[in-house]
């Protein structure tokens, strides 16, 4: 017996999500490249099958029931189950707004994609999942949610105080570990990685990790053996302070 695996990856038409498309496929999976836009996922597909890969296109917008919904019926359609699921799509809407001056609108905006949109998908394919064998998620968090770091005078992130974006995935490590706790008994692995400061458009490239960097951690994740954690977060150095 030989059928593919097959992936989705959201927010995968730039950045990290891209890359994480690309490596799964090279490894043979059946990859759905998650976009909320058309045009932009056609492309990233497009550049990816002419390397030879299987990947396809799935439009999704993650802040959005009746496009998660639309999703989670096409993949119904179309294979009838997921063996890994990667919540990577995130924003950050401002790098420099204090705490005390981020709009309440904005702080929203930011869960609604960072927080409540991974809820909403794995919610969505859940049946999907609940079909393979050894179903996978990968929540994509940040450093920036560890309040271990945050609050520490000798970490990287002390001085980077964001109050939407660092909250939003402090909340969804909070998810991660309550999704994986349900679903342990079913044998998921549930975890939440984190990139590494990576230079892409989320930070205007400031960061100095490359997407092949911040990959690796979320492909471990996402390929993890029956012995391997759930529940956890982690880098590529090992697990992380929450
Ligand atoms: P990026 O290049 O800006 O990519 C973000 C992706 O998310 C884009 O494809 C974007 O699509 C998509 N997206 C945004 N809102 C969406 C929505 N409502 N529905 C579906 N897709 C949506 O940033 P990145 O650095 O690769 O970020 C990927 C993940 O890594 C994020 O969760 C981020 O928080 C996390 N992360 C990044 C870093 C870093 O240093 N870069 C560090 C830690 C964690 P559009 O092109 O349509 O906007």
């Amino acid at each position: 017996m030989s059928e593919r695996l097959t992936a989705l990856v959201t927010g995968a038409n730039k950045g990290i999500g891209t890359e994480v498309v690309r490596r799964l496929a090279a490894d043979g999976y059946t990859v759905w490249l998650g976009s909320r836009d058309r045009a932009r996922g056609e492309a990233a597909v497009a550049a990816l099958k002419g390397a030879g890969l299987d990947v396809r296109l799935l439009e999704i917008d993650v802040a959005d029931d009746a496009s998660v919904t639309k999703a989670a019926q096409r993949l119904a359609q179309e294979t009838g189950r997921l063996d890994v699921l990667v919540n990577n799509a995130g924003i950050a809407l401002s790098l420099s707004t204090p705490p005390s001056t981020e709009a309440v609108a904005q702080v929203k905006a930011v869960y609604e994609v960072n927080v409540f949109g991974p809820v909403r998908v794995t919610q969505a394919f859940l049946p999907l999942l609940k079909v393979a064998p050894a179903p996978r998620i990968v929540m994509v968090s940040s450093g920036l949610a560890s309040l271990t770091r945050l609050v520490d005078p000798a970490s990287e992130f002390y001085a980077i105080n964001l109050l939407s974006y660092n909250s939003s995935k402090t909340a969804l490590n909070a998810v991660t570990v309550s999704f994986a706790k349900e679903l342990a008994a079913s044998g998921f692995k549930v975890n939440a990685a984190d990139p590494g400061y990576t230079a892409t458009d989320l930070n205007g490239h400031t960061g100095y990790r490359t997407v092949a960097q911040a990959a690796e951690i979320i492909l471990k994740l996402a390929t993890l053996p029956a012995d391997g954690p759930t529940a956890g977060f982690f880098d590529d150095q090992g697990a992380e302070s929450w």
